[in-house]
C-alpha cells in the first residue's frame, strides 16, 4: 500500500513527573542512575505504571486470558484512523453515547471496519489542571457497543479514560463498561492522546507501545501521517 502524506503529527505527550494519569496513579519518576559529573556517563532510571502519560490498554487489563502488551497483534498498530470530533458540543463530565455516535456517522459517513478510531472530547484543553482526571468525558457503554459492532480494530480519547465519570467510582459501583466491552472484545484503547484538534477526520496512524511483556498497558508514541 502506497501512504501519501505531507505531515507527520505527534499524539503523545512528553513523559515525565507531570504527565496526565488517570487517579488514583502514580506519577512517573525518572531518576538520574548515573552523572556525567560522578559517572563519566548519563543514565535515567524511569519508574512507571505502564497507563501514565500517552497508554496502551490491553485485554489482560479486565480478563485473565487477555492478551498483554508484548501481544498486541501487530495488524491493530497501524492503519488507516478516523477522528470522530465532539469537542463542540460535550463538556467535562460528559458521556459521548450511542446517539452521539449515530450522529457523527450520519454527518460524517460511515466508519469502515477495521479501523482506528481517535475520539476528541475537547478534555486536551484541560490537560495539566486539575478537572483532566476528575470531571473527564468518555464513551458510554451503549457508545462502546456500538463501535464494536462496527468492527473497529483500536479506540483511542483525549481523555484520562475510555470510560465517562459516570462509569468509574465513585458514581459507577463495579468495574468501568466502556472498558469491559471494548477490552472484551479484543480492541486495545489508547488513552491521553494530544493534538488530536491538528487531525483532518481521515488519516494513517501508527501506535507504537513499548513492547512490554506481562503489562496490561504502555507508554506509547502515537503518529498520525495526514
Ligand atoms: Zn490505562
Amino acid at each position: 500500500m502506497k501512504i501519501e502524506f505531507q505531515n507527520v503529527i505527534d499524539l503523545s505527550y512528553v513523559v515525565d513527573e507531570k504527565s496526565p494519569r488517570e487517579l488514583p496513579i502514580d506519577p512517573v519518576r525518572i531518576y538520574d542512575q548515573a552523572t556525567l559529573e560522578k559517572d563519566g556517563y548519563f543514565e535515567s532510571r524511569v519508574d512507571m505504571s505502564g497507563h501514565c502519560s500517552t497508554h496502551i490498554d490491553t485485554p489482560c487489563l479486565m480478563y485473565p486470558d487477555g492478551y498483554t502488551v508484548a501481544e498486541i497483534p501487530k495488524e491493530k498498530l497501524t492503519g488507516h484512523a478516523v477522528l470522530m470530533d465532539f469537542s463542540a458540543i460535550k463538556k467535562p463530565k460528559d458521556a459521548v453515547t450511542a446517539q452521539d455516535v449515530e450522529d457523527w456517522v450520519n454527518v460524517n459517513g460511515e466508519i469502515s471496519r477495521d479501523s482506528i478510531v481517535f475520539m476528541r472530547t475537547g478534555m486536551d484543553r484541560y490537560v495539566y489542571q486539575e478537572n483532566f482526571n476528575q470531571e473527564w468525558i468518555g464513551f458510554s457503554e451503549g457508545a462502546a457497543e456500538l463501535l464494536v459492532q462496527k468492527g473497529i480494530k483500536v479506540i483511542g480519547t483525549d481523555a484520562c479514560s475510555i470510560d465517562s465519570v459516570a462509569g468509574h467510582p465513585p458514581l459507577h459501583d463495579g468495574l468501568p463498561p466502556a472498558h469491559l466491552v471494548f477490552l472484551g472484545a479484543g480492541i486495545p484503547h489508547v488513552e491521553d492522546l494530544c493534538n488530536l484538534s491538528k487531525l483532518p477526520t481521515h488519516f494513517y496512524a501508527v501506535i507504537a507501545p513499548l513492547k512490554l511483556a506481562r503489562s496490561s498497558g504502555a507508554p506509547t508514541r502515537v503518529f498520525a501521517f495526514v
